[in-house]
């Protein structure tokens, strides 16, 4: 994947103690071909590595202290560019304020429509969820039981077969009962078609939504694109919602998509499971898809999962590069409340391509958390103290081998390293934002 490939990029940087002008034309090459084969469009690619290139010309990119960092900032800079630059956020005018969902047939828009009630939900809004998908007839029992599941009001009429006038009584119902925000679920097709596009066109013209949010499988490569363009040419949508992040997406199309249809990506959708939705933001997603992890938002779901005073501590730590092992064992229990691990594995810096072929379940944490619960508190404060006698003691004590103690040893040392070079990357910005 995209990341693969840049990451090989990158590494020949590195490798290098010096960089020269041969070396950053034939590495800016090397990252245009990746984007490219990541399904990014070959103009936006190209427009994204030749500002790349004069960029790493003019802040002399050769005579930098660490010439392979500031080159990797440089394109974390462009990609969030290309992104959209800022986080954008969600217009919520009137009462209720009206929120439209368009996209295909399996995009995943009732799935994101009940993730965003319960994320409004939680933030102490009274929501609404308006079920105007009547071709499918699973599709009002699929809202209703998301309704139920995270205790948010479904508006149906399974008799009624007219999507415009459902999205009409569903709002008129919502003001009726006081709810100030009211999402509504459309049908899409397979493929785009006028009839589909006609009656949500209606749709819009009949509830005068706040907000249009387009959902878009980020799978569907290139074809997210021209599906996007399609959209927007009717819909003139306010936001784009990337879903299926979690399965194997190329993930370039949606670099293209902001570029092309000039609309902001706004959430993503990591997952089938009602946690699974994040903000879009695009400088996180310019340094996952770097590979550095995304500390940020691994920082703000776990401030979701436990108290906040809790993550503020971890925040400081992580930025002050005193997370020890204790806090390591903490976090491995707190992870597993937070849903998808492998996910939430995914945000530590360095561990992405490590748990990406793994096979993670709660079990998987087993041997760490044995081994941990072996040491000393002072051990697991100042791991540097553990020597070949402890770690013999360590690895009895927990019933596991050495090897497997050496191994955890260096993979927390590693992780550390990631997040002191994460932090370096940040000057003062990203990680105080939580503070
Ligand atoms: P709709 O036809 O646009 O309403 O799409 P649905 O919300 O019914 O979703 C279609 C399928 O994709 C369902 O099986 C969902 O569980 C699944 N799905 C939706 N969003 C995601 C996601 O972010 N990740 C994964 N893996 N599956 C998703
Ligand atoms: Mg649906």
């Amino acid at each position: 994947n995209l990341q693969d490939k840049l990451n090989g990029a990158f590494k020949t940087l590195k490798g290098k103690g010096r960089i020269t002008d041969v070396n950053i034309a034939s590495t800016v090459k090397e990252i245009r071909r990746a984007l490219m084969d990541a399904d990014v469009n070959y103009k936006v690619a190209k427009d994204v590595t030749d500002r790349v290139k004069q960029k790493a010309i003019d802040r002399k990119v050769m005579i930098a202290v660490e010439p392979g960092q500031l080159f990797v900032k440089i394109v974390q800079e462009e990609l969030q560019e290309l992104m959209g630059g800022m986080t954008q956020t969600v217009n919520f005018k009137g009462s209720p304020a009206v929120i439209l969902i368009a996209g295909l047939q399996g995009s995943g828009k009732t799935t994101f429509s009940g993730k965003f009630a319960s994320y409004l939900k939680k933030q102490g809004k009274q929501v609404m969820l308006v079920a105007c998908d009547v071709y499918r007839p699973a599709a009002i029992t699929q809202l209703q039981v998301l309704g139920e599941q995270i205790g948010v009001d479904v508006f149906a009429e399974p008799e009624n077969k007219d999507a415009v006038s459902i999205a009409r009584n569903g709002l008129a119902a919502a003001k009726a009962k006081g709810k100030s925000i009211v999402i509504v679920d459309t049908a899409g097709r397979l493929a785009v078609d006028e009839v589909m596009m006609t009656e949500v066109e209606n749709i819009k013209k009949a509830i005068t939504p706040s907000e249009i949010l387009f959902v878009v499988d980020s799978m569907t490569g290139q074809d997210a694109v021209n599906t996007a363009k399609t959209f927007n040419e009717r819909l003139n949508f306010d936001g784009v919602v990337l879903t299926k992040l979690d399965g194997d997406s190329r993930g370039g199309a949606a670099l293209s998509i902001r570029t092309v249809v000039e609309k902001p990506i706004k959430f993503m959708s990591t997952g089938e499971k009602m946690e699974d939705l994040d903000v879009f933001h695009p400088d996180r997603m310019a340094s996952r898809i770097l590979g550095m992890g995304d500390v940020i938002s691994l920082v703000e779901r776990a401030q979701q999962a436990f108290d906040e005073d809790e993550a503020k501590k971890l925040n400081k730590k992580m930025r002050e590069n005193n997370f020890d092992l204790n806090d390591f064992l903490g976090q491995l229990q707190q992870i597993k409340k937070m849903g998808n691990i492998k996910d939430v594995m995914g945000m530590i810096p360095g561990m992405g391509a490590a748990v990406k072929d793994v096979d993670i379940s709660n079990d998987s944490f087993k041997p760490i958390e044995s081994i941990i619960q072996s040491m000393t508190p002072k051990e697991r404060q100042l791991p540097d103290i553990i020597d070949g006698n402890r770690r013999k003691r360590i690895a009895s004590g927990a019933g596991r081998s050495i090897q497997e103690v050496n191994n955890l040893l260096k993979q927390f040392e590693q992780m550390k390293k990631m997040m002191k070079k994460f932090n370096k990357m940040s000057p003062g910005g990203k990680m105080k934002m939580f503070g």
